[in-house]
């Protein structure tokens, strides 16, 4: 017998999200990537936003229409006010309304406090907490406008922000970025409170380390898995799709009265892990 546990394949039901609309930011590229295809193979239309890299996002928009679903790629820069309502427009124009943001474009620039340009702290901040906002704000006008539609979902919408484990664990060397996310989490349960009365969910989750692009240099050598693994309990790096079932199912009537909570998606990487053998 293999002393190894075996992966095992799971994926939510492929109605789960029937008849709703999905848009994912920043979805040619690991976890929105991810959870683009996830949405797509629970039943949801996807748009798939992206700023560069057209063909990465045409490339999921054909694996998610494989699906037997729509999507479209849709080029904005969440950063950018009327690019975000152009995005939100058009959305509604291709599949006759929004059900589903996942906010989850974002980015580090990463220095030591005093190496750090005011730049890399702005262009930080306005992607990954401005760019949220944004597409939250123009995401709740569409909500707002259609109300419940009881055949579809209890809810008027659902809003999944994409923070960090960094929305809680402080972070050296990456004060722009653990700023954001803090940012992130504080704004999502503002929003929680504010849109609650109208039916409209937004809750957030925190991965932990995942393997993508952005975070390459944590886990693309053997002895910087080493020094990750030993953050994490669970004792994996996770996979884009971790992240995307949590969403799935955040999004979904089985959570319904999931309102304002962060889900950690992280291995137990917010256990304190430190403290396992001493304290
Ligand atoms: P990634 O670099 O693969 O993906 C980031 C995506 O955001 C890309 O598609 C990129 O083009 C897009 N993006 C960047 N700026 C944009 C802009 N102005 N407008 C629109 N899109 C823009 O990295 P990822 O790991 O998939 O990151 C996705 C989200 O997950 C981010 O918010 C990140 O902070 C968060 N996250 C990732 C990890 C991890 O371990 N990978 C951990 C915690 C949180």
């Amino acid at each position: 017998m293999a002393s190894h546990v075996e992966t095992v394949r799971v994926a939510p039901p492929a109605d789960l999200l029937k008849g709703q609309t999905a848009l994912v930011t920043g979805a040619n590229s690991g976890i929105g990537k991810g959870t683009a295809l996830a949405l797509g193979r629970a039943g949801a239309d996807v748009v798939v936003n992206y700023v560069s890299d057209r063909e990465a996002a045409e490339q999921v928009v054909d694996e998610i229409t494989s699906y037997g679903v729509r999507a479209v790629a849709c080029e904005a820069d969440v950063s950018q006010e009327s690019q975000v309502a152009a995005m939100i427009d058009r959305t509604v124009r291709e599949f006759g309304t929004l059900d589903i943001l996942v906010a989850n474009a974002g980015m580090q620039r990463d220095a030591k406090v005093t190496d750090m340009t005011l730049a890399q702290w702005q262009k930080v901040l306005d992607v990954n907490l401005t760019g949220q906002f944004l597409c939250a704000r123009e995401a709740v006008k569409e909500f707002r406008r259609r109300g419940v539609v009881p055949e579809v979902s209890r809810a008027a919408g659902k809003i999944i922000c994409m923070s960090s484990v960094h929305q809680l664990i402080p972070w050296a060397g990456h004060v722009n970025y653990a700023t954001s996310k803090g940012g992130v989490q504080m704004m999502m349960q503002t929003l929680a409170q504010e849109l609650a009365p109208e039916k409209i969910r937004v809750n957030a989750v925190a991965p932990g380390a995942i393997r993508t692009p952005i975070n390459r240099s944590a886990w693309e050598t053997a002895s910087a898995r080493e020094d990750l693994l030993r953050l994490i309990p669970y004792d994996r790096i996770g996979d884009p799709e971790d992240i995307a079932h949590a969403v799935v199912l955040l999004a979904s009537d089985l959570m319904d009265y999931v309102v304002g909570t962060t889900l950690y998606v992280d291995g137990g990487m917010t256990l304190f892990p430190g403290f396992a053998t001493g304290g």
